[in-house]
């Protein structure tokens, strides 16, 4: 396994829209044995492929305290959204820095597993939260997308501060 590089805002790249997955092969199974490592190697809640250059529709997550509740979601669709939250969120692309932003409180959706068999699964609260950033990413959008335009600039301000600070470390 091997942990990948991940893309950092304002990288074109993010903008991608992924295709959807179509070969269920022992080559996606890596990619997703990767992503995986990759993720828990960030200390990230989640991960989209768009995240490390590759533009398929696959995202993993891990919400559990013990991070040991790998969730691999390919060619996920939202088939139902239901009630609203706003949640503080954060992103591997986007590191330290975080905002609130109002998503779907709970959310049906409609996926494969690794292995290409269709899965139904409900989600709600912080997890519903992940999958719909996660889903965004393989979309080409970011959470910064949702904020004001002062808002996000004053975010993206700092961001690029921080990211001086530590390259002058
Ligand atoms: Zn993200």
């Amino acid at each position: 396994m091997s942990v990948l590089t991940i893309l950092e805002f304002p990288d074109p790249r993010l903008r991608t829209r992924a295709e959807p997955v179509r070969a269920f092969d022992a080559e996606l199974k890596q990619f997703v044995a990767d992503m995986f490592e990759t993720m828990y190697d960030a200390n990230g809640v989640g991960l989209a492929a768009t995240q490390v250059n590759v533009h398929q529709q696959v995202l993993v997550a891990d919400m559990s305290d013990e991070r040991n509740q790998p969730l691999v979601l390919i060619n996920a669709q939202i088939l139902e959204k239901d009630g609203e939250q706003v949640y503080q969120e954060g992103c591997l692309s986007f590191p330290g820095i975080y905002a609130d932003v109002t998503r779907a409180l709970k959310v049906k959706v409609k996926a494969q597993d690794v292995d290409g068999n269709e899965v139904v699964m409900d989600f709600e609260g912080p997890l519903a939260v992940c999958i719909q950033h996660e889903m965004d990413h393989l979309a080409g959008k970011v959470f910064v997308d949702y904020l004001s335009p002062l808002k996000r600039s004053m975010l993206l301000k700092r961001m690029e501060k921080q990211r001086k600070q530590a390259a002058s470390a």
